[in-house]
């Protein structure tokens, strides 16, 4: 079986007590059904503990924070749960993080999320490559073939379009857009034509209208904000000009995302998204690494807020492909 990981991936280390925003603090970890039922079998302090902060919530089980952290991170920054049991008794959330798997059954991709800051770091300052490797192991294809093909080809076009350096972020971001729109016609069945990058930034100018920064962050100021920085940052933005890690960035999206469109067969509204943060992080401002890392952990770590944000994707009036085209551009 075929297993892709970006180049980076063995060289992540925790940082542990050294971390500047521990993922031990602001979320709720949702813990899997045998680790809860592990741990509400505890004999002794820690099971007591454990029975204590465990909460079900529609069918999942969660530990419930207290004063903004995990109750289970200790004063020495370890957690007391891996200090006292040992890293296998840790829950599958907090024994993975932050790395992603991508199951396709006949083939996997692994990565690592933005939303905690050492992965941040090799996200965004490192011009990644993708290793290939055989894995023991046969799967059977979990997803409709067809549209796995478009997608696969699609994403090698889309992130060949991200590596070249000829454009502005803007124009390179507005370009992604079109081709999205492109890719998501051959996804619904249209014939594959070559992306024709003149012509597609020709149209992008004729079609940008004025956008309103405010009512993006408006939206997001509407959702739900796990953090004291993140309400902050959204306040008081500081537009800057575009960083040219934004390409990085919106690597990242694509290859996190892209395929991922073989499930509901929706890669526009992923697209959407992706220029929807990168204009976000623009008008945030700040330190590029730690914004984008804020940002994932309060929108991609969030189900409800990227479900909320793939829907506006589409719906909300500040989100046209217009207004994004113009701010843009
Ligand atoms: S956020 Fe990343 S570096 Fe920080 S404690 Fe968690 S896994 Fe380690």
């Amino acid at each position: 079986m075929k297993l892709t990981k970006p180049d980076y991936f063995d060289r992540f280390h925790c940082l542990a007590g050294g971390c500047p925003d521990s993922c031990c603090q602001e979320w709720e970890v949702q813990v899997d059904p045998d680790s809860a039922s592990r741990y509400r079998k505890l004999p002794g302090p820690l099971g007591n503990d454990l029975r204590r902060v465990l909460r079900d919530e529609d069918g999942e089980t969660y530990i419930t924070i207290s004063d903004g952290r995990c109750p289970m991170w200790r004063l020495d920054g370890l957690c007391r749960i891996q200090a006292e049991l040992g890293e296998a008794a840790l829950c599958k959330t907090c024994r993975e993080f932050p790395r992603l798997t991508h199951d396709y059954g006949d083939f996997v991709e692994l990565g690592l999320e933005l939303s905690c800051p050492e992965a941040a770091r090799l996200i965004l300052n490192e011009s990644a490559g993708y290793i290939t490797e055989t894995v023991p192991g046969i799967g059977a294809a979990e997803y409709d073939r067809d549209a796995m093909e478009v997608l696969k080809s699609t994403r090698v076009k889309a992130l060949e379009l991200l590596k070249d350096s000829s454009r502005t972020v803007g124009q390179t971001l507005a370009l992604l857009l079109l081709y999205g729109c492109q890719a998501q016609g051959e996804l619904d069945g249209a014939e594959s034509v070559p992306f024709d990058m003149a012509a597609a930034l020709e149209t992008a100018r004729e079609l940008a209208q004025p956008g309103d920064i405010g009512e993006i962050i408006s939206f997001f100021q509407s959702l739900e904000i796990l953090t004291d920085g993140w309400d902050t940052r959204l306040r008081s933005p500081a537009p800057s000009d575009w960083d040219r890690r934004t390409l990085a960035l919106a690597r990242y999206f694509v290859n996190r995302y892209w395929l991922q469109a073989v499930s509901d067969y929706d890669l526009y509204s992923r697209v959407k998204f992706l220029v929807i943060a990168c204009l976000l992080l623009r008008t945030l401002g700040g330190d590029f690494v730690e914004t984008a890392q804020l940002f994932s952990k309060e929108i991609e770590n969030d189900a409800d807020n990227m479900d909320a944000l793939l829907d506006a994707a589409y719906e909300h009036p500040a989100f046209t492909d217009a207004k994004l085209l113009g701010m843009l551009l």
